[in-house]
């Protein structure tokens, strides 16, 4: 029983309002019998604090209270900017046309005249909750899109529209905290040959399994990763100097030349080539050109490694 409770009442603590201890009280007992979570204010004042302070999807309000009327607690609601959607119950005796439509006006979603059946209170929260629940389907929506957005398909990888938006973002963190920032530009030595000679479906291969090993190799939820088109990945590692950035790229680099990549019983021997560029936060760097500088240095940086023989590091600091 308790689970099928459970099932049909998602998480949406509802939050009382009123000034008169029996109405409250009551409306406390018929929402706590319904299985509802509930939390209660004796005005609109100590509601908003509550309202501010924790998690309240629906809210049922008297009209009338002292400090603050549920009228100016709906406007405050409406104006938090919570960033999920408040469904809002007036509960009133005043019956007039013209207060249900101020009520409307201030932005309550119902109205209910005192005192209200609980069958009629139950109707009127079943619509609260489908309203809600969709909202919440439209976010997981909204979050899947986004993370399909930003990436790979194939590496799983965040991708380049991830990497431009991100980067300046990484950059500006590292200014405000005055901490270093390195990053990591890579690229897999010869991939046009291995496409050639173990066809596409082994390079895909070759591009996932890199993308795995470089991942195991740096820090869970510091550094990140993107592919940066093709066979080229760029590595961003926070709080990190140009020494410990060639430390990694050396490491990455061994990690990576060490172990032939195994596709359908084939072992297939991969190189790559980094170029490291880390710079010192100073106040005057505007972050987005910063960014395009990092990613600029790098870039030359790998260039070298591989008119230098590949299979090699070579990393710069900036300014
Ligand atoms: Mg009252």
């Amino acid at each position: 029983m308790s689970e099928r409770r459970a099932s049909c009442k998602p998480d949406f603590p509802i939050l009382i309002a009123d000034d008169n201890d029996l109405q409250r009280n009551v409306l406390e007992y018929v929402l706590r019998k319904e299985g509802h979570e509930v939390a209660v204010a004796r005005d609109g004042r100590q509601a908003i604090e509550l309202f501010t302070s924790g998690y309240f999807p629906i809210v049922i309000t008297d009209w009338m209270m002292p400090h603050m009327t549920g009228l100016e607690l709906c406007r405050a609601i409406r104006e938090s900017h919570q960033d999920q959607f408040t469904y809002v119950i007036l509960h009133s005796s005043r019956d007039g046309r013209d207060d249900v439509q101020t009520a409307m006006q201030a932005g309550i979603d119902e109205y209910l005249i005192k005192p209200v059946a609980p069958e009629k209170l139950s109707l009127r929260l079943a619509t609260a909750h489908r309203v809600l629940k969709l909202e919440q389907a439209l976010k997981r929506k909204l979050e899947e899109a986004r993370q399909l957005a930003t990436t790979d398909s194939l590496t799983r990888l965040y991708n380049r529209v991830f990497l431009d938006e991100r980067l300046p973002l990484e950059v500006k963190r590292a200014i405000r905290y005055d901490r270093p920032l390195s990053i990591i530009f890579s690229d897999i030595d010869h991939f046009k040959t291995i496409n050639d000679s173990y066809g596409h479906q082994a390079g895909d291969e070759v591009l996932k399994n890199f993308a795995r090993r470089m991942k195991e190799n740096v820090r869970d939820e510091v550094d990140w990763l993107a592919r940066y088109g093709g066979e080229e990945f760029v590595l961003i590692l926070p709080e990190t100097d140009i020494d410990g950035a060639m430390i990694v790229a050396n490491r990455l680099q061994r990690v990576v030349a060490g172990t032939p990549i195994s596709v359908d019983n084939r072992e297939i021997g991969v190189t790559a080539s980094f170029g490291a560029a880390s710079f010192s936060p100073r106040s005057d760097i505007d972050a987005a050109t910063m960014a395009m500088e990092l990613l600029g240095r790098a870039d030359r940086c790998l260039y070298a490694a591989k008119e230098g023989g590949r299979n090699r590091c070579e990393g710069e600091r900036l300014n």
